[in-house]
């Protein structure tokens, strides 16, 4: 036997954790049999690479066994083991960078280190978390001796012969109070299917089972030894995609994406090279309840090398493409890299921006091969991609390809591309018009000119696209103009409408005089054909339907932004009313030009009676 004192930093790392309440105590498990693992892939490459090692019975897999009673867990391995010299380097020494990292960030305020200790895992060191002894027996695979590491965690241990029949390695924990819990069936269970479920390896799980033998005063009690495999052990991933089905791959998102139905469709990419990582994206057939709130789950899990590292990380994919499932799995990252850490993680950084562009390129390419599944897409996920469109500004030349919108032309949706292809020779831009109701839109008059011209407009009734499409601006260097703002029908002008406008301009003081601050200005209108009049937002200013639908939010700090009322020069009431001197018809008129405008716009009137008063005195005057 010999007895070793462990290097400074090791000592330092396990007062530490034996000091600190770590919060995710069981993590310990998943370190141990990450371990494992990592000694099973070890020992598979030398017996598929190394004559010495092909002639060994390798039968990779992991053994989980416990004694309640005595306080006692233990994981054992068929992986490569550790002799004696392995024993003291590896389990005495730090020699990952990520933990001498954590070291140097320590501070020495027993406080603050508890909490950085959080945000780290440590390895094989984390065991005494939840143990006051560790042992570990193991027998190097190729070698005879076996050996036995003990240590109490506490600045020294010691490393004597032993047995072990074949070769791999038993660690064995002797749990403490607060490591007791694990000593369980149903915790064992749990944390291994959280953590380590798509480790590649059988994990087994022996336990004592209760049997009973014979009927009434006869039963008796039978303690039976059971063995059960506790995990799924397949990484679908990690296998070549021309092994998999389509099956495989949907029975494998019902896994992990909590969902009854098949995927709408998947991405699988394997990359290799600088970086080396597998994904697999799935888009739900329906869009997840939680889309739209603030606290939704994230769909993407993270994995280092087959091992669970979290599903919780909303910055793993960005917000708009919240609605996928699937997994990253790299095998760049270190295993105990934490949330914290990830975040700032240049290699995530780069995994999730080539994601990123493969996925909006995959939708695309279904958007061009095929279209009845795109529609489903953008059925459901329209309006994430708008929202893409506002704050993925690198991807914004594809986003702007894969969103749809309805058109006063086409039925159905039609994109930005296709609506490019309909355009007239000399188009000034792509028009459209906002608002929450697809039918008011399509009725709207401020469509009449354009509809008489040929001209196509979108017609844009989900509420984002009034926030998204003013700030984009552009398509393929053609603006996008808003044809209930202002400045759009300046594009529609001839010649002879601007002669109207001249010979309209005392009418249309006339109007202003009587409307007074209602509006911000009366005048001559050249998108008009069967409306007397309407309504449009000044170039810079919200809509009305906006304006409207910011204080159905409840924001009261909405001023009060006043249209611009446009009048038809060629209507027949307009005609009309030039050649009337009458005070009480310009009024009663004017009014009711304005009202109905807003009106037609699905804008409710402030004092609708007056409007009614209006329109009856008419009505009995023309009778
Ligand atoms: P990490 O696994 O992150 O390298 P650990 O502290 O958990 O850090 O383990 C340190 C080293 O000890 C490992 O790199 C490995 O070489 C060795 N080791 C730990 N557990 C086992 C095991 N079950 N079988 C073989 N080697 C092991």
């Amino acid at each position: 036997m010999s007895k070793h004192k462990f290097q400074t930093e090791v000592s330092q790392l396990l007062h530490l954790i034996s000091h600190s309440l770590y919060s995710h105590k069981e993590i310990f498990l998943r370190e141990l049999i990450s371990n494992g693992s990592d000694a099973l892939d070890k020992l598979k490459y030398l017996t598929l690479t190394d004559d010495e090692f092909k002639k060994l019975n390798f039968v990779p897999r992991i053994d989980i066994s416990f004694d309640h009673d005595n306080k006692v867990l233990t994981v054992a391995d068929s992986g490569i083991g550790m002799n004696e010299e392995d024993l003291v380097e590896n389990l005495g020494t730090i020699a990952k960078s990520g933990t001498k990292n954590f070291l140097q960030m320590m501070t020495g305020d027993a406080k603050k280190d508890a909490g950085l200790i959080g945000q780290f895992g440590v390895g094989f060191y984390s065991s005494y978390m939840v143990a006051d002894k560790v042992e570990v027996i193991s027998r190097k695979a190729g070698e005879e001796k076996a050996y036995m590491w003990t240590s109490d965690g506490k600045g020294s241990y010691e490393i004597s012969d032993a047995k072990r029949d074949g070769f791999g390695t038993t660690v064995t924990l002797h749990l403490n109070d607060e490591g007791t819990e694990y000593a369980s069936r149903w915790q064992i269970e749990g944390v291994v299917k959280k953590y380590s479920d798509h480790v590649t390896f059988p994990i087994f799980l022996h336990y004592e089972d209760t049997a009973y033998e014979g009927e009434g005063d006869d039963r008796k009690e039978k303690k039976e030894q059971k063995v059960e495999q506790i995990n799924s052990a397949s990484a679908l991933w990690k296998r070549p995609k021309s092994e998999l089905t389509d099956e495989d791959y949907h029975e494998f998102y019902k896994s992990i994406g909590h969902d009854t139905d098949d995927p709408l469709f998947y991405l699988h990419t394997r990359a290799e090279g600088t970086q080396e990582y597998t994904t697999l994206f799935y888009v739900p057939q329906k869009a997840p309840f939680d889309l739209y709130h603030a606290d939704y789950k994230p769909g993407v899990k993270l994995y280092v090398k087959r091992v669970f590292i979290t599903d919780d990380d909303k910055d793993l994919m960005p917000t708009y493409l919240r609605f996928l499932r699937g997994i990253i799995d790299s095998e760049d990252l270190p295993l105990n890299i934490s949330r914290e850490i990830l975040q700032k993680n240049r290699i995530l950084a780069s995994i999730r921006g080539s994601s990123v562009k493969k996925l909006l390129s995959e939708f695309k390419s279904i958007a061009e091969n095929n279209p009845e599944k795109y529609l489903d897409f953008i059925k459901e996920y329209n309006r994430p991609l708008k929202e893409g469109l506002y704050s993925d500004f690198a991807n914004r030349e594809t986003l702007l390809e894969l969103v749809r919108f309805k058109s006063s032309e086409e039925e159905g949706y039609t994109s930005f591309a296709a609506y490019k292809e309909r355009m007239k020779e000399d188009q000034k831009g792509i028009y459209y018009i906002t608002g929450d109701n697809e039918d008011t839109l399509r009725n709207s008059p401020l469509l009449e000119a354009y509809r008489e011209k040929g001209i196509e407009v979108l017609i844009m009734d989900d509420e984002i696209d009034e926030i998204v499409i003013p700030n984009v601006g552009k398509y393929n260097e053609i603006d996008l103009k808003a044809v209930n703002r202002s400045g759009a029908s300046e594009d529609l002008k001839t010649e002879e409408d601007k002669e109207k406008e001249k010979e309209v301009e005392p009418l249309l003081k006339r109007i202003k005089e009587v409307l007074g601050d209602r509006v911000k200005d009366v005048v001559a209108s050249s998108r008009l054909s069967d409306s007397p009049s309407c309504v449009v937002a000044d170039e810079n200013d919200p809509t009305m339907q906006m304006q409207q639908m910011l204080k159905a939010l409840g924001q009261t700090e909405v001023a009060d932004l006043k249209p611009i009322l446009e009048v038809n020069p060629g209507h027949e009431i307009v005609k009309a009313l030039e050649g009337s001197d009458d005070k009480g018809l310009l009024e009663d008129v004017s009014f009711l030009l304005y009202q109905q405008a807003l009106l037609v716009e699905g804008v409710a009137l402030k004092k609708p009676a007056e409007f009614v008063k209006r329109l009856n005195r008419m009505m009995a005057k023309a009778l």
